[in-house]
């Protein structure tokens, strides 16, 4: 199977579920996760009309995405993983969104380096909502404590929540995780009205359907596109 035909497969697969919820075309987005293949893989991606990566490895995306995105400038890179402060100014110039937004001081870091960057970053907060995953805030008094830094940073934009579901084939406990997020985009949009929590980014290779069925607005796929990762 090529990187073309894993693409196209993946999107019917989630025009299916997306109608199957009774939503309309085209209102789940797809981050084509390219961590571990080179950078000849994302372009063969790029060929194929994909558009938004993500990437969980500060080094490894700059290697690869700074010249990706000189010659294609439509193309847009998320952070997916976990981020150190100390790297926030290397990954900046080539993201156009933070998913991983896991605390306060990172948030300020990002704020920071966006205003000497000039420039606009989306942000995700991203929430702890299964048993095995340790990322994420874990509980609704931090993340609000980290929302209300907001209103001081001109640069950083939220656009929604992010989690990852518990890597288990217990389905019960998959679905479980994503309304823990649905029920915290809730309460997050009762709580600040003004801003944008539209973006719901849940789903991997293994659970996007679940996913989607429950409310993603965003799903992250990496193994189904690009095969297994080189070790
Ligand atoms: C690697 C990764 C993915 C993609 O995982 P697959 O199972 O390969 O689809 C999605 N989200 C995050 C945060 C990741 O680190």
């Amino acid at each position: 199977m090529s990187i073309q035909d894993n693409l196209s497969r993946v999107q019917e697969s989630i025009a299916d579920a997306t109608l199957r919820t009774g939503r309309p075309a085209g209102s789940v987005r797809l981050v084509a996760v390219s961590k571990f293949h080179p950078v000849d893989t994302v372009l063969e991606a790029v060929q194929s009309g994909q558009r938004l990566f993500g990437e969980n490895r500060v080094q490894e995306a700059e290697e690869k995405f700074s010249g990706v995105l000189v010659h294609h400038p439509d193309v847009q890179l998320h952070m997916i993983g976990s981020l150190q402060r100390n790297k926030v100014a290397k990954i900046l110039p080539v993201t156009s969104c933070v998913q991983s937004v896991d605390r306060r001081e990172l948030l300020l870091e990002i704020e920071k380096r966006a205003a000497l960057l000039g420039k606009s970053v989306d942000i995700l907060f991203e929430i702890h909502t299964g048993e095995e995953s340790k990322a994420g805030f874990a509980s609704e008094k931090d993340l609000f404590e980290a929302i209300d830094l907001l209103a001081e940073c001109g640069h950083t934009r939220c656009s929604g929540l992010m989690t990852m579901a518990p890597f288990t084939s217990n389905e019960t406990s998959i679905r479980a995780s994503f309304r823990k997020l649905v029920d915290l985009q809730y309460r997050c949009q009762q709580e600040y009205p003004a801003l944008d929590f539209s973006t719901l980014s849940m789903g991997m290779s293994n659970d996007y359907r679940i996913a989607i069925e429950e409310g993603s607005t965003m799903v992250r796929i990496g193994t189904a596109i690009f095969g297994e990762r080189p070790v």
